[in-house]
């Protein structure tokens, strides 16, 4: 890995260049192909793949939809990426009510 602002050669896991004390890339949070839990509608692989490369989820679909009736190739990477693809991590809520029964 370079550093974009002084050119030098550094480490590829470091988060600030050792050269010019500059902040690199990897502080930034890194984008992950998850499959969404909302919006999906099979096993949310499409949505998935639009929300990491920023296009139209229904363009994906559609592209998707396609390949599989026309190769039968995007039938199997479907269930590929159904199976190889993590689920998005489930948003715990806090839990309600307990702060008041430790008051009590
Ligand atoms: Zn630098």
């Amino acid at each position: 890995m370079y550093c974009n602002y002084c050119g030098k050669v550094i480490q590829d896991d470091a988060n600030v260049c050792a050269y010019c004390g500059t902040r690199v890339g990897a502080s930034v949070a890194r984008k992950r192909l998850v499959r969404p839990r909302l919006g999906r509608k099979i096993a949310g692989v499409c949505l998935g793949c639009a929300e990491y490369f920023d296009i139209d989820v229904t363009v994906v679909r559609l592209t998707w939809l396609l390949t599989a009736l026309m190769t039968g190739i995007g039938l199997l990477a479907y269930v590929i990426a159904w199976i190889v693809v993590p689920e998005e991590p489930l948003l715990l809520s806090a839990p309600v009510g307990r702060e008041r029964v430790t008051q009590l």
